[in-house]
C-alpha cells in the first residue's frame, strides 16, 4: 500500500452488500412509493437492481424464468428488511408469459412505474459452430424480450398519467453492456443483441419522450455474476480481466444497482436516451494507453 492511501472501501472488494447495508445508501429515499418490474431478477445484477430499488422506497416485482426458490428467497429477504416484494414467473422471450406476468404485477399493486429491462444470457461459440438455435435464443431473450417487456410497460405508463408519483409518467432502463459499442470475436449473438438493444433503447427514448416516458441505458463492464464467473473466479483469470479495466477493480452487482436507482430517479429526469456506461473505464480503449 502507498504510505498515505487508504484502502478501498470494503464494500467494493466484496461480492455483495446485504439488504441491510444497502438499505442505508438511500435515507431520502428516491423512488419512495413507486412500483418497479425487474426482469431476470433472481441472480446477479438484476437481484442487486431489485435490492436496491427496494432500499430506495419502491415496491418490486422479481421476474424469473426458472428457479422459484431464489427469486422467494430474494422476496422474502427484502420484505424482511422493510420492503414490499412479490415473484412473477415468465420467459421474457415469450410474448404470452410477457402479457401475463404484466396482468399479475398490475394485479398486485395496481400499477407500474419502473421497468428494469435485465434479463439476459450468452451462448457462445465461433461463427462456424454458432447454431441457429444459439443465434435465437440470445437475440430472442436479450432483445425480443426487452422489447416484448418496453411494450407492455408503455402501455401501462399511458394508462396512468395522473399518477403523479415521479415527474416522468414512467421510466425504462434497459440493460445491455459495453459490447454495445466494442466487438466481442466468440459472441456474435450476444453482442448483435447488445448492439440492438442501443438502436432499440434510442428509438423508443425518441418515441415516448414526448409522452413524458424516460427510456435510458446501463452499459455495464465486467460485473461478478454469474453470467460471467469464469473470467474472475480465479486470480489468473481475474489479473487478465484487470488488463481491461482502468480503474483497477472488477465491477459488483452493487455498482450497477445505485446506476438503476438514480436513473429511476427524478435525480436523472433529464436523462433521455442515454447509455451510463458503469465500467471502471472499459469503454476507454484502456490498449491505447502507452501509445497503442
Ligand atoms: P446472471 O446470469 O446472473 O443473470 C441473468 C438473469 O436473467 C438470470 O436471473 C436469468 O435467469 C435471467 N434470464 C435468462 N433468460 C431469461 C428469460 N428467458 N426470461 C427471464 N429471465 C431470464 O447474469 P448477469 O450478469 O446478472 O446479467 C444480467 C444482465 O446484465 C444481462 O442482460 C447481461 O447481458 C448484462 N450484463 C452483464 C455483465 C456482467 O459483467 N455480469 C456485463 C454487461 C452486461
Amino acid at each position: 500500500m502507498v504510505d498515505g492511501l487508504v484502502e478501498p472501501p470494503s464494500r467494493y472488494t466484496e461480492l455483495n452488500m446485504n439488504q441491510s447495508e444497502i438499505n442505508l445508501l438511500y435515507p431520502h429515499k428516491p423512488v419512495k412509493g413507486q412500483i418497479a418490474l425487474v426482469t431476470g431478477a433472481n441472480s446477479g445484477i438484476g437481484e442487486g437492481v431489485a435490492r436496491h430499488l427496494s432500499a430506495a422506497g419502491a415496491t418490486v416485482a422479481i421476474n424469473y424464468v426458472v428457479n422459484p426458490d431464489s427469486a422467494q428467497a430474494i422476496a422474502d429477504d427484502i420484505t424482511a428488511n422493510g420492503g414490499t416484494a412479490m415473484i412473477t414467473q415468465a420467459d421474457v422471450s415469450s410474448e404470452a408469459d410477457v402479457i401475463r406476468m404484466y396482468s399479475e404485477v398490475i394485479g398486485k399493486f395496481g400499477a407500474l412505474d419502473i421497468l428494469i429491462n435485465n434479463a439476459g444470457l450468452q451462448r457462445d461459440s465461433a461463427i462456424e459452430a454458432m447454431t441457429l438455435a444459439q443465434w435465437n435464443t440470445v437475440i430472442g431473450i436479450n432483445l425480443t424480450g426487452q422489447f416484448l417487456c418496453a411494450r407492455e410497460a408503455v402501455k401501462q405508463f399511458d394508462k396512468q398519467v395522473d399518477r403523479r408519483v415521479s415527474t416522468a409518467n414512467g421510466k425504462i432502463v434497459c440493460m445491455s453492456s459495453v459490447h454495445q459499442i466494442i466487438p466481442w470475436a466468440g459472441h456474435l449473438n450476444y453482442a448483435s443483441s447488445k448492439g440492438g438493444i442501443k438502436l432499440m433503447m434510442e428509438s423508443l427514448a425518441q418515441e415516448v419522450a414526448p409522452r413524458k416516458i424516460r427510456v435510458n441505458g446501463i452499459g455495464p463492464g465486467a460485473i461478478k455474476t454469474p453470467i460471467n464467473k469464469s473470467a474472475w473466479d480465479t486470480p489468473e483469470a481475474e489479473s487478465k480481466l484487470l488488463e481491461l479495466i482502468p480503474y483497477g477493480r472488477v465491477g459488483i452487482v452493487d455498482d450497477i444497482g445505485q446506476a438503476a436507482v438514480w436513473l429511476s430517479s427524478d435525480a436523472s429526469d433529464y436523462l433521455v436516451g442515454t447509455t451510463l456506461f458503469v465500467d471502471g473505464g472499459m469503454t476507454l480503449y484502456p490498449g491505447f494507453s502507452t501509445n497503442g
